[in-house]
């Protein structure tokens, strides 16, 4: 049987013409010293890719390009767990967190964002114009206005019945994996000067408690960046990766030499030491180096992310844990 994500996958790259990877695996890194270059999570990265890709092809900031990238999905009401028309939570409200980092290890952040369609440039604005990393709920609600943000109704039509049904059924909030409810996107991009930067942005985990914020908007745990060395992004349940600062690890694995790849497995590995339960979850990283190599892993199978450089336009699976077994 052909699963909800491998069809919206396979149809989305038939109409758009795109070839999978034929080695599949991200455990095979191109050395590629050619830069730009960009790489993103899930299908919805191949969008949000092109256009990042815009602003890297022409010459333009790494920064500029992630903040532009991650806002596709963003505003994208047909992807439900980022942004606008993202799953809400238990109570029926759509919050969202997000972060962002530069070369240089600058950092912004917002957790628990309602009414605001795009987290990803109030990160940035936390970052740019504010001696703090991290505001939260309502403080970060008043800083977006205050700096030109509409406000904004998040939960659409499809959501609020989707929900509806859901708490019908009084069904009871979970991490444990489920395709439907999570997919944050993570996007990692060097520039033609060879400058790293990162974005990370969610709706988190559908139907969650109300006041739960995730791993996707704290540094180190949904994404780190560290321009010496290189980044990775998280997406999956965020209590696995904010317990094992997963990025954060990763990004410090490459410091110590191993690949983008092996770093990622490692991260998984740390997570399946630790966790009893771990095969009842998913988690999946990406990572980049400062050379252009990048790598991934995941615990279940079907995990992809979406890659872009001057010479492909990929969609590659990652390697997965549970495979591997
Ligand atoms: N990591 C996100 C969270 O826990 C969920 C996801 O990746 O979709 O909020």
């Amino acid at each position: 049987m052909i699963s909800r994500r491998s069809f919206i996958t396979t149809s989305s790259l038939a109409i758009a013409g795109i070839g999978l990877s034929k080695h599949g695996f991200s455990s095979n890194p191109i050395q590629n010293n050619k830069f730009p270059i960009v790489i993103s999570t899930w299908n919805h990265g191949l969008p949000a890719n092109e256009a990042a890709w815009k602003i890297l092809s022409k010459g333009g900031y790494s920064l500029d390009a992630v903040e532009a990238g991650v806002r596709v999905p963003e505003g994208d009401p047909k992807v439900i767990t980022v942004g606008y028309g993202g799953i809400p939570d238990s109570e029926g409200k759509v919050t969202l967190d997000a972060c962002i980092m530069d070369e240089k290890g600058r950092a912004g952040s917002v957790t628990y964002l309602q009414h605001i369609k795009h987290p990803i440039s109030v990160a940035r604005l936390v970052m740019e114009k504010t001696p703090h990393v991290m505001l939260s709920g309502k403080g970060a609600f008043e800083f977006a206005r205050k700096n030109g943000f509409k406000k904004e109704k998040l939960l659409t039509p499809e959501r609020k019945a989707a929900w509806k049904k859901w708490k019908k059924g009084k069904k009871k909030f979970s991490n444990e994996i489920n395709i439907e409810n999570h997919d944050t996107i993570g996007m990692l991009a060097i520039d033609k000067d060879g400058r790293m930067s990162g974005a990370c942005t969610t709706s988190g985990m559908g139907y969650k408690m109300p006041g739960r914020v995730g791993d996707s908007p704290i540094i180190g745990a949904g994404l780190f960046v560290d321009g010496e060395i290189g980044g990775a992004a998280a997406t999956g349940s965020g209590e696995l990766v904010m317990k094992t600062l997963g990025t954060f690890l990763v990004v410090e694995l490459m410091r110590n030499g191993m690949s983008p790849s092996r770093a990622c497995e490692e991260a998984v590995k740390r997570i399946v030491k630790k966790i009893p339960d771990y095969e009842k979850y998913q988690i999946g990283y990406i990572a980049l180096n400062k050379s252009g190599e990048y790598g991934s892993f995941c615990i279940q199978p079907g995990f992809n992310f979406a890659v872009k450089t001057e010479d492909k336009t990929d969609l590659e699976d990652a390697e997965a844990w549970l495979k591997k077994l």
